[in-house]
C-alpha cells in the first residue's frame, strides 16, 4: 500500500471497507464478512438502514449544524424528552457528546460541580472497577483499569481509587454470596482508606464491555454498590457506553438489576455508527444544583447538533418499531445456548457470559485449569483471525487483569435473527476448530 499517510494503519492486509447492508459488510475485492460484533458493539441496527438514511437527508436538507448556545432543535428537545421515557429512573436530563469518552468525561465533571454547588469541594476522586474500561480521554483513562494504558499518564490523569470487579467465573473458594461480600467489603475499606468525605462518585459498568468479555455481576452487589453510595454520600456513575440501548435486552444494562445510577454514561447504539453521538443523563436535582452555581461548564462544539440528534432519534424509532430490544432479549438467549453448546465441545472455552445479545467467550488453555493462553500466544487474535478468514467479524479483547483468559464478543446488531445466529455459530465453530 504506497504512500500510506493514515497514523494507526499497522497491517497491509488490513480489507479496504466497500459497502454494507443489514448484518453483512463487503470489502472491494467483494468477500462479505457477517458483522458478529456490530463493528465495536455500535452498529446496532444493522447497516444501510433505509429509515435512518431517509431521516439523516431530511434533516441535511433542513439544517446539519447550528451551535447550541445561539439554537436550539427541535430534533434535539425530541431526542432528549424520547430518553427520559425509556429510563425509569430519577435521570430526566440529557446532555449530548460526540463519543462514549465524552460522556463519561462529562459524567466526571458533572459529579465534581455538583458537589462544588453543594459545598463539597473536597469531593473529587472516584472509585472505579480493576479491570474496566472508560474511554481514552485522560479523565475517562484515569477511572479505566487496566495498567498499560493507564501508567504512562498516571501522573497527569485524574486517577482513581481502583478496586476489584467481581468475578463470577474464576474464584474457587467461596460462594457466589461470599465473594460478593467480600468484594463490596474490599470497596468500603479502600473508599474509607482515601477519605470517604472526598469522594464524588463511584463509576461501573453494570454489564462488562471490553474489559472483562461481557461479565456480569449481582444485584447483590448493585445494591451493595448503591448502599455504599448513600452511606458516604458519594454518586453512582454507570458506564453503559457498550452496553447501553438495548444491547442487552433492556434498554438499560441496569435495568437487569432493579438499580439505578444518579448518572448514566450512552454511547455507541445511540448513533448505531451512523453518526456520533452520544449522551449523558442524570437526575434533575442533581442538574438544577449545578444550573444555579452557574450552569454546566462543559461541552464540545459538534455536541447535540441537529443532524446528531435527528440520527439518533431515528434510531430509537427504528428500535421501537422493529421490537430490536425484545428481539436482542430473545435472539440473545438463542445465541447464548448456542454458544454454551460450543463451549462443551471445546476444551478451550472456559466459559461464556453476558447477557442478550452480548455475549463473551473466554479462551483458556483447558477448562480445567481454566489458564489463560501466554500472552505471547494471542489467543484473541489468532481467534478473530480465523474467523475473520471465514467471513465472521468478532471483537477480540486481550484479558485485563492477567489472571483470566483472553476473550472475543459475539455482539450481532439487534436485528439478528435466529438462522442469521445458526450462520455465525457454524463460522465461529470452523474457526474454533
Ligand atoms: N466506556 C465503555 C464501557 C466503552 O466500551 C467505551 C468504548 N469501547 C468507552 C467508554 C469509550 O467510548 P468511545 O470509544 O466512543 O470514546
Amino acid at each position: 500500500m504506497p504512500n500510506n499517510a493514515l497514523f494507526y494503519l499497522t497491517s497491509n492486509d488490513m480489507p479496504l471497507v466497500s459497502h454494507a447492508d443489514g448484518i453483512y459488510i463487503w470489502d472491494t475485492t467483494g468477500r462479505r464478512y457477517i458483522d458478529g460484533c456490530s463493528g465495536a458493539i455500535t452498529c446496532n441496527i444493522g447497516h444501510n438502514h433505509p429509515t435512518v438514511k431517509r431521516a439523516m437527508v431530511e434533516q441535511l436538507d433542513k439544517v446539519a449544524f447550528s451551535y447550541r448556545t445561539q439554537f436550539e432543535s427541535q430534533v434535539a428537545l425530541d431526542l432528549a424528552n424520547k430518553m427520559v421515557d425509556l429510563t425509569d429512573a430519577d435521570l430526566q436530563k440529557v446532555f449530548f457528546v460526540g463519543s462514549g469518552s465524552e460522556a463519561v468525561e462529562s459524567a466526571i465533571k458533572l459529579a465534581i460541580q455538583y458537589f462544588v454547588a453543594e459545598g463539597q469541594p473536597e469531593r473529587s476522586k472516584f472509585v472505579s472497577l480493576r479491570p474496566s474500561y472508560h474511554g481514552s480521554t485522560m479523565g475517562a483513562l484515569g477511572l479505566t483499569g487496566y495498567e498499560p494504558l493507564e501508567a504512562p499518564y498516571r501522573s497527569i490523569t485524574i486517577g482513581s481509587v481502583k478496586v476489584p470487579s467481581p468475578d463470577l467465573y474464576r474464584y474457587r473458594e467461596a460462594s457466589v454470596e461470599e465473594h460478593i461480600a467480600a468484594v463490596l467489603r474490599q470497596t468500603e475499606i479502600a473508599i474509607l482508606a482515601a477519605g470517604a468525605e472526598t469522594i464524588a462518585a463511584i463509576v461501573l459498568e453494570p454489564v462488562g464491555g471490553a474489559s472483562t468479555g461481557g461479565r456480569m455481576v449481582t444485584r447483590t452487589y448493585m445494591e451493595g454498590m448503591r448502599a455504599l453510595c448513600d452511606r458516604y454520600g458519594c454518586l453512582l456513575i454507570m458506564d453503559e457506553v457498550l452496553s447501553g440501548m438495548g444491547r442487552t435486552g433492556a434498554w438499560f444494562a441496569y435495568q437487569h438489576y432493579g438499580v439505578a445510577p444518579d448518572i448514566l454514561a450512552l454511547a455507541k447504539g445511540l448513533g448505531s455508527g451512523y453518526y456520533p453521538i452520544a449522551a449523558m443523563m442524570a437526575g434533575k436535582e442533581l442538574v438544577d444544583a449545578v444550573g444555579r452555581s452557574g450552569g454546566f461548564m462543559h461541552g464540545h462544539t459538534y455536541a447535540g447538533n441537529p443532524l446528531a440528534c435527528a440520527t439518533g432519534l431515528a434510531v430509537i424509532d427504528v428500535m421501537s418499531s422493529e421490537k430490536l430490544v425484545s428481539n436482542a432479549a430473545e435472539q440473545g438467549a438463542y445465541l447464548r445456548r448456542q454458544l454454551e453448546q460450543l463451549a462443551e465441545k471445546y476444551d478451550c472455552i472456559g466459559n461464556v457470559r453476558g447477557i442478550g445479545l452480548l455475549q463473551g467467550v473466554e479462551l483458556v488453555q483447558d477448562k480445567v485449569s481454566k489458564q489463560p493462553f501466554p500472552a505471547a500466544f494471542n489467543a484473541f487474535d489468532r481467534l478473530t483471525a480465523l474467523a475473520k478468514g471465514r467471513g465472521l467479524l468478532i471483537y477480540p479483547r486481550r484479558c485485563l487483569n492477567g489472571l483470566e483468559g483472553d476473550h472475543v464478543l459475539i455482539t450481532p446488531p439487534l436485528t439478528v435473527t435466529a438462522s442469521d445466529i445458526d450462520d455465525i455459530i457454524a463460522l465461529f465453530d470452523g474457526s474454533l476448530a
